[in-house]
């Protein structure tokens, strides 16, 4: 019960407790990241002094937190404490947050959301982020959020953790504002400095835009790139011929290799060629056909043709 937690002296209190109803009230998207962010701000309180000073955390994936330390000794004492550590940060998160501790190399970049912003976690060589952190003035509209979000809490002493731990998720965020991270224009999400939407954004909008490629070459099989982008203006070529080889690929197989009459065969060959309907004719939809014979779908007994059987010499 959150009530009854001995929390009476500063640095005793349970974090378990606090933690779970900051949470709540941030709601799941931010839970895992706060865990993350909750354990790793607070290294040097989770390990010691000594140990926080020699290494430095790299990042939680897949219950593993991952370690660096170029101090070898410490190391091996490290090995042999291992599931202490572990005991101490899934106490500290109040939760089961990590099974193992593993060596890393540092990390250059991370390959994952949420990393970068466990990296900032305070590391002994690297300049540390939580005294920056401190410095940055929140708003009295931000302050009054914290303030609310702690005012929930039953025990007075729970509820001030709850706010402190709010500002620091603030200040923690405009801290990395105010280090280039800008905001995502569409969902307002930090991303990337280079990038112009955040990755998700720019996946949907990608995907968007080849659904709507498609739907032109649906329409208008023989139409290539210029045509597609009156229609999809934010196409670029490489898309419009990546969809076309997709949806030729898709036809292909889906048509018996020895038609040619369907409409299925000519808007494959529509498609495969850029040709509009009235410039097909036998030839060229003969020779296209065979091209693309490997694709397309065969009969158990068939053998290919060689190539002057289907094609006649002397033309084009
Ligand atoms: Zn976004």
């Amino acid at each position: 019960m959150a009530g009854s937690l001995k929390a009476r002296s500063p640095g005793l209190e349970r974090p378990d407790s606090i933690i779970r109803k900051t949470i709540h009230h941030m709601g799941s998207v931010c839970e895992k990241k706060y865990y993350m962010h909750w354990v790793l701000w607070h290294w040097p309180e989770i390990v010691g002094e000594f140990i926080a000073r020699n290494t430095s955390p790299q990042g939680i994936r897949k219950a593993t937190l991952y370690i660096y330390s170029d101090n070898s000794s410490l190391r091996n004492e490290l090995q042999m404490m291992m599931p202490q550590i572990v005991q101490s940060v899934n106490n500290y998160a109040g939760q089961k947050m990590i099974d193992k501790v593993a060596f890393t190399k540092q990390w250059e970049k991370s390959d994952s959301e949420g990393i970068d912003e466990i990296r900032l976690a305070p590391s002994a060589n690297e300049e540390n982020m939580g005294r920056e952190r401190q410095k940055i003035p929140l708003s009295p509209a931000e302050m009054q959020a914290a303030e609310v979000l702690g005012a929930v809490a039953e025990d007075e002493e729970v509820g001030r953790a709850v706010s402190n731990l709010y500002r620091k998720h603030l200040q923690m965020q405009k801290l990395k504002i105010s280090r280039s991270y800008p905001q995502c224009p569409q969902c307002g999400r930090l991303m990337e400095p280079e990038e112009s939407l955040c990755a998700e954004c720019s996946r949907s909008r990608r995907e968007k835009i080849t659904a709507s490629v498609r739907q032109v070459l649906r329409d208008m099989p023989w139409a290539r790139y210029p045509e597609v982008k009156q229609y999809v203006p934010e196409c670029t070529t490489k898309m419009v011929n990546e969809q076309r080889s997709i949806m030729v690929q898709k036809l292909a197989a889906d048509t018996d290799v020895n038609d040619k009459t369907s409409i299925k065969a000519k808007t494959l060959v529509m498609l495969y060629r850029c040709l509009p309907p009235e410039q097909l004719n036998e030839d060229n939809i003969t020779r296209a056909l065979y091209a693309l014979r490997f694709d397309m779908h065969r009969p158990k007994d068939y053998k290919a043709p060689r190539r002057y059987e289907v094609i006649r010499l002397g033309r084009r």
